[in-house]
């Protein structure tokens, strides 16, 4: 069961053009939830592709004072992509010097 964000109808399923779509009846906003989540997926992706740094290059990146979440060193790579829109700031990646983890952060 889906309801509505703007009112919060009960959502319900409709025909659109041949596709089933949920929708609200009283201000017909459409829910987009699949598709949303496909593109998340991607997203996440792209993000994991990112991610994967050569040893050279990791050499050439800064290291800065961060905490590693999984084993608690004090020195990470730094590094910042254009991840998301382009009006939203850059993600900020760490990798554990030590263990290699990384992890972002979106402070
Ligand atoms: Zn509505
Ligand atoms: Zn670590």
């Amino acid at each position: 069961m889906e309801f509505c964000p703007e009112d919060g109808s009960l959502m319900v399923p409709k025909n659109e053009d041949g596709k089933i779509v949920t929708a609200c009846p009283v201000c017909n906003y459409q829910s987009k939830s699949k598709d949303s989540n496909l593109i998340k997926e991607k997203l996440e992706k792209t993000e994991i592709l990112k991610i994967h740094k050569s040893s050279e290059e990791l050499e050439a990146l800064p290291k800065v004072d961060a905490e590693c979440p999984e084993c608690g060193h004090k020195k990470a790579a730094y590094w910042q992509e254009q991840t998301r829109s382009s009006d939203e700031p850059p993600t900020k990646f760490f990798k554990c010097i030590k263990c290699k983890k990384t992890w972002r952060s979106y402070n």
